[in-house]
This record gives structure tokens, sequence and C-alpha cells, in this order.
């Protein structure tokens, strides 16, 4: 898969992408990533990529014309590229959309900056996503989120796929708590249930905790989910 990262700000790249899930991906040759400076696409001796805004009012908005040039040089070379553009305006960025763009062969995500971009680009891009309702003060670290949670879900790049599927959000419902060495720390002991080595009764206390943190925590969530007989049947046993 190909990941485009269009800025002005090349250099915010330079390691988390080497980092960590994203770096494996990349070293594994299964994500190749491109950092597009935008300045590139400029003309004038100050590379400018902001102007002051029709009507007045505060802050500096991106110039239109690098920003076509830009998305039109991607598209001549990759056909197949879809684009995304940063926004605090738009569509909430969740875990189905990572699955969504995990599935496309080249993604690029437009990093804004200042008070965001001229009106009349809207229409290159694909969709518009949002990382949250709060306001950055520039698209990278909303791109990087996307870019992360999208490489970890690309066959063969995460060494179990198996614990994307048991994550939080994959399913309607929150994660089970997990717990590692020592199994008392600080007086805290391990829940016996997981060092019972029954394999069935894990399960079955995983999905009753992982149903209990849904209910106090995300509400919304419990509200949607639809569960199984077993599940009704747990929830009343131990009435949760
Ligand atoms: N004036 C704009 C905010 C601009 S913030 C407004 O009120 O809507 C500058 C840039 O940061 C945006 O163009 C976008 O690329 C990025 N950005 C800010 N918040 C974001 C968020 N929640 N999700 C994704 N991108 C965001």
């Amino acid at each position: 898969m190909i990941i485009r990262l269009v800025t002005t700000l090349p250099e915010f790249f330079d390691k988390p992408l080497s980092a960590g899930v994203v770096g494996k991906g990349i070293n594994a040759g299964r994500l190749h990533i491109e950092i597009i400076n935008l300045r590139d696409y400029t003309d004038d001796k100050h590379r400018s990529t902001d102007d002051y805004p029709f009507g007045g009012g505060a802050g500096m908005v991106m110039l239109p014309e690098p920003i076509f040039k830009a998305v039109r040089h991607i598209k001549r070379e990759d056909p197949d590229a879809k684009f995304y553009l940063t926004s605090p305006k738009g569509k909430r960025f969740d875990q189905k959309t990572a699955l969504t763009l995990s599935r496309q062969k080249s993604i690029t995500f437009f990093c804004g900056r200042y008070e965001g971009v001229d009106e009349r680009v809207r229409p290159l891009f694909d969709e518009e996503l949002s990382i949250g309702d709060f306001v950055l003060s520039g698209g990278e670290i909303a791109a990087l989120a996307m870019v992360d949670a999208v490489a970890r879900l690309i066959p063969g790049v995460l060494g179990n796929q198996e614990s994307i599927l048991e994550e939080s959000f994959m399913g309607p419902i929150l994660e089970y708590p997990q717990y590692t060495r020592p199994r008392v720390f600080e007086g805290k002991k391990v829940p016996d249930i997981l060092l019972s080595g029954n394999h069935k009764k894990i399960m079955r206390y995983r999905r009753l905790e992982a149903l209990r943190r849904t209910r106090d925590r995300r509400p919304d969530l419990y509200a949607a989910a639809v569960l199984t007989e077993d599940e009704l049947s747990l929830i009343k046993e131990r009435s949760l």
C-alpha cells in the first residue's frame, strides 16, 4: 500500500514513521510512505502556501493553487489514489473507516495548517476526516494517528492478526482488561480465573468484563450492541 502525506512541514514526519508498527510495515515492504512538500508546488520566491482571507477575519487560509497542483500531480502518477483532507469539520475517523482505508491501494492525506484550506479545493478530496471534536494546529498529527490506525490493519504488518479481531471497536464492545507479570503487584492480585488454564472460563470471564466496561464507560456502544443468547444469559447469571 502507498500512503502519501502532503504537508508544509515535512520534517514533522522524520521520526514517528520509522518507529513501531508503521516502521515495521515499511521494513516488511507492506507499506510505502511518501512525504510530499506542498512548497514544491509553489511558483513564487517565498514559496507561499497561504494568504489573507477574503472578507477579513483572523489567521491565514491555504492557497488553492499549490493544493490543486500537488493533487493533480499525484493523480497523474497514480490514478488509483484516494484523497483525504484532514479537517475538524470532517467525518469522524473511526475503526470502520480505518478498515476501509486499509483496503485501498493508495491513500493520500492532506495536512492543513493556519485556518485551513480555501473552500474551492474540497472537490479534490474523496472525504474530509476529523480525528475528534477538538482543533489541532495542523493536520500532521491527525494524519499520523490515521496512518498508524490504518497501517496496523494491513495484512502482514502486525505479527498477530488475531489481536486485531479482539480489540476495542472491532466488535461493538470495548476490550477486556489485561494483566501480565507479576501475579501480585503492590498487593493487587491478577484474577484467579486467568491463572486457571480453563480457556472456556477465561473466555466467558473476558466477555463479561468487556460487557461490564462497555456498559460503564460507553453506554452508547452498549445500547447499540447486539448480544448473543449466551451473553444475555451470562449477564443475567452474574446480574451485570
Ligand atoms: N479554522 C479551522 C481549523 C483549522 S486547524 C476550523 O475552525 O475548522 C488547522 C488544520 O489542522 C486543519 O486544516 C486540519 O488540517 C488540521 N486539524 C485541526 N483539527 C483537526 C481534527 N480534529 N481532525 C483532523 N484535522 C484537524
